[in-house]
């Protein structure tokens, strides 16, 4: 992902209303953060904390993947590493019986135009309904050094991998896409304009002007999740009962350590944006402190450390944060099956 720059303020605010998670979904109570005042309060927060079962996630094949895709090497937009290890992830995918769908489309960029291709697996449910679950695959182009990416855009593309085996063989009661976005990177230096964004942006304007876009209910976006020393924080550009959601989720499955509800992320742009502006409800869940220590904050001199530096390694990522990550978006997932915003 990139950012901006000068939006590094972080902000402290209340922990958010994670009690309010029924309210929000439309259905029964999944999460509650109020003390118990009685046995019987007790009882029926330990039965609502066991009502929620996620498929399994297998995080040490999804490490493994995450290993394999970072030894691709550089994966810039364009280039032969990536259609290899767009390959790749197909071939991976199809010996478990998961078609693999190619997007392809043609970015004008500032260095000219490059030939893209994001990924989707669909997995029909009993709706026409869809949820979207992006990350991007390509990495960012730098010439001063090797970028292998291995957070991020290695994370992401891991990630995907695994919930599409996790989901493929369980329909949803709406239809499930998972989107390998191409050219999330801008081409340029820096973030700025439409140098950015090219796959995603060219998924959503392709569903618009085929009249589908109305059928996208939410766009989950996963990016740099795997990083060793995980701080995912609430993202105040996403919507918020999708934020709420994916906190409330977190808090269910005992994550509050490493899903920080009380404190902002500084992000600047993301995958998420053609859809948050043609009115998709959308959340981007990103650890966007990547670097030695995991409470940094935007103008320490340890914030952010590693991020698009030769530092991105796969050393510095762990299969422990894309199981907690993972885990957590199979739980909105099921959450979202019964919610009310998928009607
Ligand atoms: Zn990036």
């Amino acid at each position: 992902m990139a950012n901006q720059g000068p939006r590094l303020k972080i902000v402290r605010r209340a922990t958010l209303g994670i009690a309010c998670v029924a309210a929000i979904l439309g259905g029964p109570v999944l999460a509650h953060s109020a003390p118990a005042r009685s046995a019987h309060t007790a009882r029926a927060q330990a039965q609502s904390k066991s009502a929620l079962t996620v498929p399994p996630f297998d995080a040490t094949r999804a490490f493994d993947d995450l290993k394999r895709l970072t030894a691709f090497g550089p994966r810039t937009a364009g280039s032969p590493a990536l259609a290899k290890t767009r390959e790749w992830i197909e071939r991976q995918l199809a010996a478990e019986g998961i078609k693999v769908d190619e997007d392809k489309f043609t970015a004008s960029t500032p260095v000219g135009d490059i030939d893209m291709a994001n990924l989707i697996v669909r997995v029909p449910g009993s709706s026409p309904n869809i949820v979207i679950v992006c990350g991007h695959y390509d990495t960012k182009r730098f010439d001063r050094f090797k970028f292998v990416g291995a957070n991020d855009g290695g994370s992401s593309a891991a990630m995907l991998m695994e919930l599409a085996r996790a989901m493929a063989k369980r329909p949803m009661p709406y239809t499930l896409w998972f989107l390998w976005t191409d050219g999330e990177e801008a081409e340029r230096e820096e973030w700025g304009g439409n140098d950015n964004d090219y796959g995603s942006r060219h998924l959503e304007e392709r569903l618009a002007s085929q009249g589908e876009l109305n059928r996208v209910k939410a766009f989950i976006l996963v990016d740099m999740i795997g990083d060793a020393k995980l701080d995912v924080r609430v993202d105040p550009g996403s919507t918020p009962w999708l934020t709420e959601l994916e906190f409330g989720i977190a808090h269910q499955l005992g994550y509050d350590r490493y899903f920080l509800s009380n404190q902002q992320a500084a992000v600047g742009g993301d995958d998420y944006d053609p859809w948050l502006q043609a009115g998709v409800p959308s959340v981007d869940i990103i650890d966007f402190d990547y670097g030695p220590n995991p409470r940094s904050q935007p103008g320490d001199r340890d914030w952010n450390t590693y991020w698009h530096t030769a530092q991105d390694t796969v050393d510095h990522c762990s299969p422990q944060s894309l199981e907690i990550v993972g885990r957590v978006v199979l739980g909105m997932l099921q959450g979202l099956a019964s919610s009310s915003h998928l009607r």
